[in-house]
C-alpha cells in the first residue's frame, strides 16, 4: 500500500476527460492496487471521497462517502466506469464544498439531491443504486473529476468562494464543512 501524491487545481491531469476500466480487469493486479493505495491516500488526508485522476490516474474510478452503515460508520463505495442520473423529484442541494485538488478552500455549489448511479463495483458486479442529500452531492463531486471538472467551475457565487479559516470566520458554513472530496 502507499499514499499517492495528489494532483492539485492546475495539473492538467484534472482536466481531462478519463478513460472507461474494462470490466474484465477490475479484479486484476492493478485496478485493485489503485483502489488499496486511494483507500489509503483518502485516509491520510481525512478525504470523504477520492477520484483517479485526483491520484494522476485518469482512468473511471471513484471512491465516495458521505454514506453511513448500521453502526453509524462512515461508509465508502468503489465505483468504476459511474454513470449518474438525476431523479425526478430532485431539489437543488447546496453546499460549501472543499476538495483535496484545491487545498485550503471553501466554495458554495449547489446541486440536485437525488441521484440514481449505475457502476460497477471493486468485485467487478454491477450495482444500481439511489442516493439522497449528502452522499448525492459527494458522488457527483467525485463523477464530475472523471470528465476533468472541478467544483470551483461549479461556483455561482464568487463571493462565497473563501479560504477555510476566513469561510470558518464569516461565512455560514455547514457541519460537514471539514469534508474534502
Ligand atoms: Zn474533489
Amino acid at each position: 500500500m502507499a499514499i499517492l501524491k495528489v494532483a492539485r487545481m492546475g495539473h492538467p491531469v484534472l482536466r481531462q476527460k478519463c478513460t472507461a476500466i474494462a470490466p474484465e480487469m477490475i479484479q486484476g493486479p492493478e485496478v485493485q492496487r489503485l483502489i488499496r493505495d486511494m483507500y489509503e491516500t483518502m485516509a491520510e488526508y481525512a478525504g470523504v471521497g477520492l477520484a483517479a485522476p485526483q491520484v494522476h490516474q485518469p482512468v473511471r474510478l471513484v471512491i465516495a462517502g458521505g454514506e453511513a452503515d448500521r453502526q453509524g460508520r462512515q461508509k465508502f463505495r468503489v465505483l468504476i466506469n459511474p454513470e449518474i442520473t438525476v431523479r425526478p423529484g430532485a431539489e437543488p442541494f447546496g453546499m460549501y464544498e472543499g476538495c483535496l485538488s484545491v487545498p485550503g478552500l471553501r466554495g458554495w455549489v449547489e446541486r440536485p439531491d437525488r441521484v440514481n448511479v449505475r457502476a460497477y463495483d471493486e468485485t467487478g458486479k454491477q450495482v444500481d443504486f439511489d442516493l439522497d442529500g449528502f452522499p448525492a452531492v459527494v458522488m457527483q463531486h467525485e463523477c464530475d473529476h472523471l470528465d476533468g471538472v472541478l467544483y470551483v467551475d461549479r461556483i455561482e457565487d464568487r463571493t462565497r468562494f473563501a479560504f477555510e479559516e476566513e469561510a470558518n470566520r464569516y461565512l455560514d458554513l455547514e457541519d460537514e464543512d471539514e469534508d474534502e472530496e
